[in-house]
């Protein structure tokens, strides 16, 4: 029998052992209670920024969750592995929350529920009580590693108590960064590779989860990199980058974010910058993952042209700017325009290829 304990917590090592030593094989743990569950797990994560109640049978709750990374692979869109990532992380803080200070919620199954030491141990995290009463002291690595995924000031090591290598922390902080080792765990190695049987097998949850993304808009849209096809500002702020002239952070931000906005992702931004000194790949790599969303639940746009204007960023407009309002507005124009360019060659070409037969 599956435990509830690793049903609540499938990314746990030990669920993860669980689940290889009952299936060899990804397709053999899908049935229609599985797809079912794994399927509420992406489209809640999408719609509603949790992955819902936990199924009243352990087995398909715990199978759900390999399932559901085979859907989010499947349907290979980043915003969907991040909000879905994301989602799963968020859940288990609440379960985590929900163990350690209720003890009702599963009635006499204390076994069902995780301790605050398992829970520092599961994500191998050192960390020793001190005098002080709720409060804890961790390495300084332990903490940087996961707190440079989080965005907010009071992540920042310089807004912290530092002593002698290790960082002043309470309870709620060590929740809040075990809920990011969840997140990095859960998007760890996604897209994954999925068999075809497996493909197979799971298609009815990838489609239905298709038409949610489609409801939501969640996607950009864009996802085709055409330098040729770029507006006049990000062309101008790339160009500076490859000559490898210092950019204001705005500016920065602004070629960043459009890059990410449509679809290059965060290595070949990095490979992109990388000509240019003063843009460190660590500090490339941050910035990157936080515009894409893949450090919180927001995924930054670039600014619009208004935006653009006020911090000097619009530079080089030409006709096609006076009748678009956002840069990505000119890069879809643009795109569209290519494609239509496109259509009328094949047709001249397949008209002349007929003349000549
Ligand atoms: S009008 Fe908009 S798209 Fe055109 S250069 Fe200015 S900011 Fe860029």
């Amino acid at each position: 029998m599956v435990s509830t304990r690793l049903a609540r917590y499938p990314f746990f090592e030990e669920a993860r052992e669980e689940v290889a030593g009952r299936a060899e094989r990804l397709v053999d743990v899908v049935d229609d209670r599985v797809l079912e569950r794994a399927e509420e797990r992406v489209t809640l994560a999408l719609r509603q920024g949790e992955t819902g109640e936990i199924a009243s049978n352990a087995r398909v709750e715990l199978f759900s969750y390999p399932v559901a990374r085979a859907v989010v692979s499947v349907v290979d869109e980043h915003p969907v592995t991040r909000r879905y990532a994301w989602a799963e992380s968020v859940t288990a803080r609440d379960r985590f929350v929900d163990d350690l200070t209720s003890d009702s919620s599963f009635g006499s199954v204390e076994s069902a529920r995780v301790s605050f030491d398992d829970i520092v141990d599961e994500f191998g995290m050192e960390i020793r009580e001190t005098d002080e009463s709720g409060t804890y002291e961790m390495e300084v690595g332990d903490f940087l590693e996961l707190a440079s995924g989080m965005s907010d000031e009071e992540w920042k090591l310089v807004n912290r108590e530092v002593d002698n290598g290790r960082v002043r922390v309470t309870r709620d902080d060590v929740l809040e960064l075990s809920r990011e080792a969840v997140r990095e765990r859960v998007a760890d190695g996604l897209p994954l590779f999925v068999p075809e049987e497996a493909r197979d097998a799971v298609e009815p949850a990838v489609e239905n989860v298709r038409e949610v993304v489609a409801d939501a808009d969640i996607t950009t849209e864009i996802d085709r990199v055409e330098e040729s096809e770029f507006p006049p500002c990000m062309e101008t702020l790339l160009a500076e980058v490859r000559e490898g002239e210092h950019l204001e952070h705005h500016s920065r931000f602004a070629i960043t974010s459009f890059l990410t906005n449509i679809g290059m992702d965060t290595d070949e931004i990095i490979e992109t910058y990388e000509v240019n000194p003063g843009f460190g790949e660590e500090m490339t790599r941050y910035q990157t993952d936080h515009i894409r969303g893949d450090t919180g639940p927001t995924e930054y746009t670039c600014p619009s042209c208004s935006t653009m204007v006020t911090y000097g960023d619009c530079r080089n407009k030409d006709e096609l700017c006076e009748t678009i309002s956002h840069p990505l507005g000119y890069y879809r124009r643009r795109l569209e325009q290519l494609d239509e360019e496109e259509d009328d060659e094949e047709k001249t070409d397949e008209a002349e290829d007929d003349e000549t037969q």
